[in-house]
């Protein structure tokens, strides 16, 4: 299963990405946890993106490809991947495309996982996230909150509120959603791929996905 998992931020595409994984051994990417990572870390490319990510703009196209470029051609990703969070910009699915291309892979979907903005608003102003980078489980206060308040159920690390979790950077990454990344469901659909579910229930939209492929 070779997808791409389009949608605003708090529309599911990780939580989406994850159960995927487990049924059909494919490969989560998400760029920004791997952004995540790399700012946890302090390296090169978390330096270059830090500043980005905490205002909720986009990290520039140039060194969204350089990571893609590598991790795609990486052996895990033959079982098949998920791109969740990637590509983000017109130019980024272009040069996804040439990847593609290039490398002789075939995508099967761009999913479209469109949730109403009321129900996006109020996800990722409850949402919360392990701060250990290798983990990165996501949590919800109201519905999914940890056995123990503030301690991740997986690993025992902080669960906090990412930095781009603001009211202000979260209304800032959703109008670069609509301006920078909507486009895309275009350009998925011009290439005849596009597959757009209304679903706020990630078994529905994992669903209208099998159902689909198979
Ligand atoms: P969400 O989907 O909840 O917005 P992500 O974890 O996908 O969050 O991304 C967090 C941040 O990482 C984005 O706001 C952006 O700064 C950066 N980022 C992630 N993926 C990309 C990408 N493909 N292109 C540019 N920036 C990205």
């Amino acid at each position: 299963m070779k997808l791409i998992l389009l949608g605003a931020p708090g529309a599911g595409k990780g939580t989406v990405a994850k159960i995927l994984t487990k049924s059909t051994g494919a490969v989560q990417i998400s760029t920004g946890d791997i952004l995540r990572g790399a700012v946890a870390a302090g390296n090169e490319l978390g330096k270059k993106a830090q500043d980005f990510m905490t205002r909720g703009d986009l990290v520039p196209d140039d060194l969204i490809m350089d990571i893609m470029e590598a991790r795609l051609q990486e052996p895990d990703c033959e079982k098949g991947f998920l791109l969740d969070g990637f590509p983000r910009t017109i130019p980024q699915a272009g040069a996804l495309k040439v990847l593609l291309d290039k490398i002789g892979v075939t995508l099967d979907k761009a999913v479209n996982i469109d949730v109403p903005r009321d129900v996006i608003l109020d996800r990722l102003s409850t949402r919360r996230t392990c701060n250990n980078s290798d983990c990165q489980e996501i949590y919800n206060v109201k519905s999914n909150p940890p056995k123990e308040e503030g301690k991740c159920d997986k690993c025992g690390s902080p669960v906090v509120q990412r930095d781009d979790e603001t009211e202000e950077a979260i209304s800032h990454r959703l109008e670069t959603y609509n301006d920078k990344t909507a486009p895309l469901i275009g350009f998925y659909e011009k290439e005849g791929i596009c597959l757009t579910v209304n679903a706020t229930s990630s078994d529905d939209v994992i669903n209208a996905i099998n159902n689909s492929i198979n």
